[in-house]
């Protein structure tokens, strides 16, 4: 059986607790040989190491989400500098830009809210990059509608930092100018969606050694499950979609992807 890494999930989400030793053995039996867990502020960045002491085959990423930034410390590196120090965490994130959701979208908010908020994203996001280059570690990197803000963030560390941009639903040419930072691109389920043509096309032009698989779950589910909670095991069902995609084989998918993963994140072996 070809094995395959699920490169971004949320374990420590309550989701799991119920039943994580069978989450992860189920990801277990159906190929999915290593899980890093990713963090979303220090609280889940601690919950994310802890279930990598506990399970062999899962591992942390520490980082605090864009999203979450209005709850974030003034300074995260101190803490970032410590959780990074562990020999379970392999990379710093997730981290990034998001403009999805931005306060002027409230009642009453003036616009002016909005530079403020992203002027905050931008510092914290910053703080991982800073910290990222000091470490030697990698970051992983969420953008949602703020894919130039995004590229110019990570620009002037480039030559020390590489990202990956998870669950990565743009065009091929967004494709390209991170693969030009020297940067990577991961896709999630939404390969297997009926409405997932133009992320099929995306990954059809994406070399084969610069992408890595990913549920990010308990998200985003691939069909045959799509609606339901997604978990690791599912990066089968990704993997099976993105073998046709490319055109080759799940051992050379298998191949390809998991020594991609190996060489991004630290430790992973
Ligand atoms: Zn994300
Ligand atoms: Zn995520």
């Amino acid at each position: 059986m070809a094995t395959f890494y699920d490169t971004h999930a949320h374990l420590d989400y309550p989701d799991f607790a119920p039943e994580l030793p069978q989450v992860v053995a189920r990801a277990e039996a159906a190929g999915i040989a290593k899980i890093i867990c990713i963090g979303t502020d220090l609280e889940s960045s601690r919950r994310a190491i802890k279930l990598a002491e506990q399970f062999p085959n899962v591992f942390a990423v520490v980082g605090w989400h864009p999203s979450h930034v209005e709850e974030a410390p003034e300074d995260l590196r101190p803490s970032l500098r410590e959780l990074a120090g562990h020999p379970r965490v392999v990379a710093l994130g997730e981290t990034g830009l998001d403009y999805h959701r931005l306060p002027s979208q409230k009642p009453g908010a003036e616009p002016a809210e909005d530079e403020r908020y992203k002027a905050k994203q931008a510092a914290l996001f910053r703080q991982h990059l800073e910290v990222a280059a000091e470490t030697g570690l990698n970051c992983v990197i969420h953008q949602r509608d703020s894919l130039e803000d995004t590229l110019a963030a990570l620009q002037p560390f480039a030559d020390r930092v590489r990202g990956v941009f998870h669950c990565f639903a743009n065009d091929a040419a967004t494709m390209r100018r991170i693969l030009d930072l020297g940067s990577l691109v991961s896709f999630t389920g939404i390969l297997t969606f009926k409405n997932g043509q133009n992320i099929r096309e995306t990954l059809a032009a994406t070399p084969i050694d610069r992408f890595m698989l990913e549920t990010d779950c308990p998200y985003l589910a691939p069909v045959p499950y799509r609606g339901k909670r997604c978990e690791p095991a599912y990066v089968k069902e990704i993997s099976e979609t993105a073998g046709q995609v490319k055109g080759c084989s799940l051992e050379e998918l298998s191949e390809a992807t998991c020594e991609t993963a190996r060489g991004f994140f630290r430790n992973l072996d």
